[in-house]
């Protein structure tokens, strides 16, 4: 007995934890910068953390209130009814949620490229297929309509990532509107906002209550520090209320989770700190690194580099780890995360040495 054909399906690799990368380098731990993942070099909110040590003696039980407290405070923070809140484990089981209620074999799916992978990911695991629109690194990966409409051919689902990985540039909430007013009734347009606290622009969340066709998944990964925990939502249509219950995987939000991400929703002076901090790191990437760089809204920035597997590897030598983007198709860019101011100071130096 085999599993399916999986032939198709690109294999995540994930990245090697810092333990072994000092350990091959020869030196301690706390020398490594990180900057390899958007995580939130702040860590989490001191309230998430007591949250969770609080609950810590009780995980025997299943998730049981904190799950709808949570759906509850975040519908109240958007002004949307409790069901358009799918809370999931990260926004990729929100992804999943999207493409469990949406999805029929061989329906199709439109994603950025270059782009996030798990769109795609998700959408072949439910047996669609996947169509791409470009973002070009020439025009500083500008979204608009007009790139994603001159690529949309009636796909069921339509993917904006705003922030977008890896280039951080962002699409004008009326380009939103002008691609579902253009776009058949049965697609609906997901907006990615993996990385919205960070941005200067509006969500988009307010749309999903005024129209039946857009969406918006969050998570509790970035700007909360919580990526560890596993902790997304998506705002979803009305009418799409109801499916949650036929789609979600029971107890998937585990409920540390649910109270640490209740815990760092009542604690937004850790937000707006991790937010400055990666605001001001962004611009000084920005202007010190000795490299072309995009204009980012997200916690990471994206630069051009020759050949960005050579950069990556000579940095990871002096021990900072950033993305090197061949696997999203850029394989003369790497990406770097925001760390601290001191963490930024320190990599751009040594990243300079190796450009
Ligand atoms: N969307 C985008 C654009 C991302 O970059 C990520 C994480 N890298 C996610 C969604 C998923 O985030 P999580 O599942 O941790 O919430």
């Amino acid at each position: 007995m085999q599993p399916r054909d999986l032939s198709d399906h690109s294999p995540y690799v994930p990245g090697r934890g810092v333990e072994e990368v000092a350990r091959e380098l020869g030196i301690d731990r706390s020398e490594l910068i990180t900057l390899s993942s958007n995580e939130n070099p702040h860590g989490p909110s001191p309230a998430a953390v007591e949250a969770i040590r609080e609950h810590a003696d009780r995980v025997n039980a299943y998730p049981k209130s904190s799950h709808a407290d949570l759906t509850d405070r975040i519908a109240e923070e958007w002004g949307v009814s409790t069901e358009q809140v799918w809370v999931s484990p990260g926004a990729d089981g929100s992804i999943d949620y999207l493409s469990r209620a949406a999805l029929e074999p061989d329906d199709r799916v439109l994603v950025p490229d270059p782009g996030f992978a798990y769109y795609a990911m998700s959408a072949r695991y439910h047996h669609a297929d996947v169509e791409t629109y470009p973002l070009s690194i020439d025009d500083g990966f500008t979204q608009t309509a007009e790139n994603v409409l001159s690529a949309y051919g009636g796909e069921r689902i339509v993917y904006l990532t705003s922030p977008h990985n890896p280039s951080g540039s962002v699409i004008p909430l009326e380009e939103i509107e002008t691609i579902a007013d253009a776009t058949a009734e049965e697609t609906l347009v997901v907006v990615d906002e993996a990385y919205g606290e960070f941005a200067a622009v509006d969500s988009a969340i307010p749309l999903v209550s005024d129209r039946d066709d857009v969406a918006v998944l969050r998570t509790f990964s970035k700007a909360y520090g919580l990526a560890g925990l596993r902790i997304g939502y998506s705002v979803v249509p009305e009418a799409w209320g109801e499916a949650y219950a036929r789609v979600n995987t029971p107890f998937a939000a585990s409920e540390l989770a649910c109270r640490a991400a209740l815990a760092a929703l009542d604690d937004p002076d850790h937000v707006a700190e991790s937010v400055e901090t990666a605001r001001w790191a962004r611009e000084y990437v920005g202007e010190e690194l000795a490299a072309e760089t995009f204009d980012s809204a997200g916690n990471f920035v994206l630069a051009r580099v020759g050949d960005g597997s050579a950069v990556a590897e000579a940095a990871r030598k002096r021990g900072v780890i950033i993305r090197d983007c061949t696997s999203f198709g850029l394989p003369g860019c790497v990406r770097i995360s925001t760390g601290t101011r001191e963490e930024t100071r320190e990599a751009v130096d040594r990243l300079n040495d190796v450009l």
